[in-house]
């Protein structure tokens, strides 16, 4: 059989099958499981409330999943409170132009700007530690919103 290029990491491969469309790598195996499921919820009711069910009783076994989720992840947590907000004004009929006008004040509300900063050891006084070395972070916004609307 020919090779053909996988359709995740566009490697090329020999299929075992004409229809093969990945590699046997796991994240290209993993890429292709999560593009059929995703179809697979969009066009199967059925298989979409058998997941539910089951994430139901996964959840069941796992309450706390979610909120120690959050704890460790609190970037992604505050993008998803943005988020919501904006889609609780969306369903209240908040127009789109108001709504980019409180965001965009809330972010000249924000201390940080993404950019690259230098941290520098401070004593107890205040006094720079000159003995210690610099170190350099690279701060960068990850948060994007979807508006709706006009
Ligand atoms: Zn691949």
């Amino acid at each position: 059989m020919e090779k053909k290029v996988c359709e995740h990491c566009r490697c090329t491969f020999f299929p075992s099958r004409s229809n093969q469309k990945f590699c046997t790598n796991q994240t290209c195996r993993r890429s292709r499981k999560r593009q059929w499921q995703s179809k697979k919820v969009r066009t199967d009711k059925d298989y979409l409330a058998a997941q539910k069910e089951v994430h139901a009783r996964w959840l069941e076994k796992n309450p706390d999943y979610y909120r120690n989720y959050r704890k460790r992840n609190p970037a992604y947590t505050r993008r998803n409170q943005l988020q919501q907000r904006v889609r609780n004004r969306c369903r209240r009929g908040v127009r789109s132009s108001q709504l980019r006008e409180k965001i965009a004040k809330m972010e000249a509300k924000r201390p940080v700007v993404t950019g690259i900063y230098q941290f520098l050891a401070v004593g107890p006084d205040g006094d720079l530690i000159a003995k210690m070395d610099a170190s350099y972070v690279q701060l960068t916004e990850l948060q994007t919103l979807t508006i709706c609307g006009p």
